[in-house]
């Protein structure tokens, strides 16, 4: 188990909390070296849908945000992207749980789109669509720096998914950390334990 840093002891989340999600290497099998182009390339984490459906149970509102320069780059178009994100919707809700939306940065990481994390543009996104979300009160799950950068940009509590010993460099950016989503489900229920 992590150890929580001493202000996250009493972390009390109710429905005012949004979790943000990272997708693929947090929801899906990271394809090492490519993208996860299509649906049939798309495989889901062990568990992960009932760590979801406990956590749509604590969290107001999950999100996804995802960097998806595959598109960019012309390997994979928005319509095979959406066609995942519709299936991880559909497929979330019928074993219990909620993804209020999902948004994702197509550009390429040379063009330093606002979009594109370790910039905010999904959080401002999310946060149009969705006005009563409050960053302070809002938790970025991801597996990589940038996701954490974007996190602790936004102002929101970072949870890094690794099965490896941070680096040092990396403790200012992550607050808390877990082998999995099943495992960081576990905690929020009971944070205190
Ligand atoms: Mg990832």
């Amino acid at each position: 188990m992590p150890v929580p840093k001493q202000s996250f002891i009493n972390l009390k989340i109710d429905k005012s909390w949004t979790l943000f999600l990272d997708r693929d290497g947090v929801i899906n099998r990271k394809i090492d070296g490519d993208y996860v182009r299509n649906l049939n390339q798309f495989e889901w984490l062990p568990g992960i849908h009932d760590s979801i459906r406990q956590l749509s149970l604590v969290f107001g509102k999950i999100i996804i945000v995802t960097n998806q320069q595959g598109v960019g780059k012309g390997l994979m178009t928005h319509e095979e992207v959406n066609t995942i994100h519709e299936h991880i919707k559909n497929l979330v809700a019928e074993k219990g749980g909620k993804i209020d939306a999902i948004y994702y940065a197509p550009e390429l990481k040379s063009e330093n789109s606002d979009l594109r994390k370790p910039n905010i543009g999904m959080a401002h996104l999310a946060k149009n669509d969705f006005p009563g979300i409050d960053f302070l009160k809002s938790i970025m799950v991801g597996d990589t720096m940038s996701d954490m950068q974007f996190g602790k940009k936004a102002g929101m509590i970072t949870v890094f998914i690794t099965n490896v010993k941070l680096p040092p460099e990396s403790l200012n950016l992550i607050d808390l950390h877990f082998e999995d989503v099943a495992a960081f489900a576990v905690y929020i229920q009971n944070p205190g334990s």
